[in-house]
């Protein structure tokens, strides 16, 4: 029985709520705080049982201290925005309590997101007997687990990993993100980066594009990407010679993001604007339709898994281990669209681990380096149940 604080009403956030209120016995209490509460009430009005609500900011420590002294949880699970892991990861030091989040931090004028940052706070978690949980959601966080899995229990050794990410979902706006919408453009419009004989190699962004047929979903063009996990799988997946990550983007999105590119729309900059400062990037999320409110519209499904190469037993073996989930259900059980829902729902998992104690180790933690069982089997139990398919002569990209 533990009291859980969650941070940041968004997609994600109402989906972590629904989640956490399905599990009673877990989750004994619940409050959910944000910048804005009028969306925490809102979720808190959806749920079958009471929660708590709160206004809070999260870019400042002793807010966050009063709440959490005043609310009392075990663990705080939060979905606001990268750019407040670091205050959030301060507050639990302070006040003692576990932490678990979905993306990893970024400063908000820099858009370069490393571990480094959050990697720095392994000695004063430990020494405080705390767990920090770092990406759990589902790329980073499932993805990990999906690696882990691999290594444990498919393979001998490990060569190469691509991870997939495909949303064939279709909202019907020509342009719209399925997540906070200036987080997203900021990492689809940077340089892609891959790592390969120990080094990191830098491409153009949506230079690199693969058509890969996605089980249940059928063939799409993904793009290599850089992606947060690559970074700690890197190190953690042993004998790891090369890993990718690729996302898939249909035309009409490409067509808007290349234009509002080429325009300066995506700059992160300041620009002056009738005597004001204005970020191009945050003026363009105020005009996109909100994430949240794309859970009614989008039917379809995403696909999401892991490629992997390596052998077994002296022989050449290569699994894809997936997801495939449908918006439409999603949105059904919680009010939100699939790509909140793939993130949401392993969040809650990740939190379940530490509360139960399965996942609880003091100091900061990236998924791939804990047990993956417990969390593997939870997938299946609550929402996103994964298949491993032999892709035996199924050609993966060259370069
Ligand atoms: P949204 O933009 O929909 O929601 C973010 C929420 O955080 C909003 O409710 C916002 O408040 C709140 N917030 C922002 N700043 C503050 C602050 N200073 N103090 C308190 N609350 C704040 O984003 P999503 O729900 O789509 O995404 C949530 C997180 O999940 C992001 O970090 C994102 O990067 C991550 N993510 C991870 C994925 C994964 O697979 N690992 C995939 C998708 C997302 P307000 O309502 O006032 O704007």
């Amino acid at each position: 029985m533990s009291k859980v604080l969650i941070i940041g009403a968004g997609g994600v956030g109402r989906v972590v709520a629904h989640k956490c209120a399905q599990l009673p016995d877990v989750f004994s209490e619940i409050c959910l705080a944000s910048r804005t509460k009028s969306r925490c009430d809102q979720i808190a009005s959806e749920l079958k049982r009471p929660i708590q609500t709160e206004q809070v900011d999260a870019d400042d420590v002793p807010q966050l201290v009063a709440l959490i002294r005043k609310f009392e949880p075990r663990l705080v699970i939060n979905v606001a925005l990268p750019y407040q892991d670091l205050t959030i990861m301060d507050a639990c030091l302070e006040t003692g309590v576990d932490y678990v989040d979905t993306a990893n931090y970024e400063p908000l004028d820099t858009a370069k997101f490393e571990y480094k940052w959050q990697w720095a706070y392994q000695d004063r978690f430990k020494e405080a007997g705390l767990t920090a949980l770092l990406g759990s959601g589902f790329d980073p966080g499932v993805t990990n687990v999906y690696c882990a899995y691999a290594q444990k229990h498919l393979f001998d050794e490990i060569d190469y990993v691509d991870i997939l990410d495909c949303n064939a979902g279709d909202h019907g706006y020509p342009f719209a993100t399925n997540f906070n919408p200036e987080i997203n453009i900021r990492e689809v419009s940077a340089n892609g980066r891959y790592w390969e004989a120990g080094e990191w190699k830098e491409t153009r962004p949506m230079e690199i594009r693969w058509d890969f047929d996605f089980p249940e979903v059928g063939e799409k063009a993904a793009y290599l990407l850089y992606h947060e996990e690559m970074e700690s799988l890197a190190q953690n997946i042993k004998g790891l010679k090369r890993i990718r990550f690729w996302m898939t983007f249909g035309q009409s999105y490409l067509t808007h993001l290349n234009c509002l590119i080429n325009v300066g729309m995506t700059g992160i900059e300041p620009v002056e604007f009738q005597g004001q400062k204005i970020v191009p990037l945050q003026f363009l999320k105020a005009l996109l339709p909100d994430p949240a409110s794309l859970g009614p519209r989008t039917t379809g499904k995403t696909c999401i898994g892991c490629l992997i190469e390596g052998r077994k037993d002296g022989q050449a073996k290569k699994v894809f281990i997936y997801n495939v989930c449908d918006h439409q259900e999603c949105y059904r059980e919680t009010n939100a669209q699939g790509v909140s829902y793939t993130t949401g729902v392993p969040a809650m998992i990740g939190a379940k681990q530490i509360l139960e104690g399965q996942w609880r180790q003091p100091g900061v933690w990236n998924m791939e380096q804990l047990d993956p069982d417990p969390f593997m089997d939870d997938l299946n139990k609550y929402g996103l149940p994964w298949k491993v398919i032999d892709m035996a002569g199924v050609k993966t990209f060259a370069g």
